[in-house]
């Protein structure tokens, strides 16, 4: 059986809508969310409704916490805390609400394979430190047990391989199969904000053996459209096309 996993949506109504039809035609009904529903784009309401009617299991990214936690704000910079008040201004009470029940961790089974996600990293997931480097996830391995740790946050699609003797390996061949002696820190990359220099929508694919990275063209000029006549940033408005 076939999972999907998506994480950065940030309120990306058209790249969400593209990634669910994909998860559709391959027939996928285990969708599980890394967190950062909203922030950034104009559709914030409507992506939570679909995440929530579509996903087996979400979990909470800094910029939905940020929207119930003004304190919060000072740790974004210009541009994103814009758009987080912004997203504070037009989302119901009723998703509010649903933000704070929202868990920072998620454990689950696929096809006898255990895997946990969270949104930044295993190591303190409420704290949200980035993985960027072969350290950071050398540091992170330690913080869980799972084969699978799939992660988001930096928008940046990568896999880090960790054999039994410890030696790290970064994979770039997709898609790629698991090998049993080891474990992985899997980055999903994101639905609605890619930052890898590819703008189309990213998202992952998993059937218990094999790690397949997905790329789907979607109508971002129509997101854009809509940032532009909601006010928010433009260079938030102009990253969509140039994928960074
Ligand atoms: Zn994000």
């Amino acid at each position: 059986m076939m999972m999907a996993v998506l994480s950065d949506i940030h309120a990306n109504l058209e790249a969400l809508s593209a990634v669910i039809s994909d998860t559709k035609k391959r027939g996928i009904k285990n969708i599980i969310f890394l967190g950062d529903a909203v922030g950034y784009g104009p559709d914030p309401e409507v992506v939570v409704e679909i995440l929530k009617s579509e996903c087996i299991s979400m979990i909470a990214g800094n910029h939905d916490r940020a929207v119930i936690e003004p304190e919060l704000d000072e740790y974004f910079n210009e541009i994103a805390r814009l758009a987080i008040v912004w997203t504070r201004s037009v989302l119901s009470e009723r998703v509010k609400r649903f933000f704070k029940n929202l868990p920072f961790v998620s454990r689950y089974k696929h096809n006898e394979i255990d895997i946990l996600s969270v949104h930044a990293s295993p190591r303190e997931p409420e704290k949200w430190h980035y993985i960027l480097t072969l350290r950071d996830a050398q540091i992170n391995f330690y913080y869980f047990n799972e084969k699978i740790c799939f992660i988001g946050h930096s928008h940046y699609p990568f896999v880090v391989e960790r054999a039994d003797s410890g030696e790290l390996t970064v994979r770039t061949d997709n898609p790629f199969i698991l090998k049993d002696n080891c474990r992985y820190i899997i980055n999903a990359g994101s639905v609605g904000q890619p930052r890898d220099g590819d703008p189309r929508a990213c998202y992952v694919i998993f059937n218990g053996r094999e790690i397949e990275f997905i790329r789907l063209q979607y109508d971002l000029k129509k997101t854009q459209k809509k940032m532009k006549e909601a006010g928010l940033p433009a260079p938030l408005i102009e990253r969509l096309e140039k994928g960074v």
